[in-house]
């Protein structure tokens, strides 16, 4: 079984009158390692599959299993934890805290099962002299430029070892050098760590840099190349 399987995913939204319907039975599987692009126009429900797929948001009807778990038959702290500990996610605003230093925020993901380990610190210091950041660790977020920021969003996104990696236009608020460089660091990364990943871009730069491209049209989820 794949090691992520999207099964007819559906969602609708209610309105006033007639319910609005965003997805029809969006289907997609990835394999252990695969990566793809799903593009598509602004408002086509990109980012709405995307928090289904990373259970953030629960779909009206279809499934979703990840390595062959059903995350929506969860409770809320189960779901939670299992979010945290099997995806990552890289979002267009890199939502770090302003607060703390660039190595704290990568280990943000691993406060929640209490104090990080030596071995942690280790795993974070490692991803960002990954990501290119070896000299940025004590700086804080404001410190850095936007694709230095979203380079620490990647290393924060990879800290437990996810199954899944999930980017929503991670290059969205990015010049159009930093967004080459980011576009091939996330493909580095993930082949590098052996997660699956999956991609919401407007870049056709950044999609071409994927193995598969899915479109979202009229709702449907539709394989484009790949
Ligand atoms: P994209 O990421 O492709 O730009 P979205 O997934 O954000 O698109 O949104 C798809 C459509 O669903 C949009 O028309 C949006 O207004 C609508 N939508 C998203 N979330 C909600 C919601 N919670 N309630 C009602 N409509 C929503
Ligand atoms: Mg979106």
């Amino acid at each position: 079984m794949p090691e992520l399987v999207v099964d007819r995913v559906t969602k609708e939204f209610p309105t006033r009158d007639q319910p609005l319907v965003i997805l029809r039975e969006a289907s997609l599987e990835l394999e252990a390692g695969q990566n793809a692009a799903i593009v598509g126009p602004s408002g086509s429900g990109k980012s709405t599959l995307l928090h289904i797929i990373g259970t953030l948001d629960s779909p009206t009807s279809g499934t979703v299993t990840l390595r062959g778990e059903n995350p929506f038959a969860f409770d809320e702290p189960h779901l939670a934890q299992f979010r945290n500990r099997h995806i990552g996610f890289v979002f267009q605003d890199h939502y770090l805290l302003p607060q703390l230093s660039v190595l704290e925020n990568v280990l943000i993901p691993a406060v929640a099962a209490g104090a990080p380990d030596a071995a942690t610190i280790e795993r974070a210091r490692d991803l960002l002299a990954a990501v290119g950041l070896a000299e940025r660790m004590t700086h804080r977020p404001a410190e850095l430029s936007g694709g230095e920021r979203q380079r620490a969003g990647v290393a924060r996104a990879l800290l437990l070892r996810p199954a899944l990696l999930l980017a929503d236009e991670p290059t969205g608020n990015l010049d159009r050098a930093s967004a080459a460089a980011v576009g091939s660091l996330l493909v580095k990364m993930q082949r590098q760590e052996g997660t699956m990943l999956l991609v919401v871009t407007h870049s056709a730069e950044l999609a071409a840099r994927l193995d598969r491209r899915f479109e979202i049209e009229d709702g449907r989820l539709i394989l484009q190349s790949g």
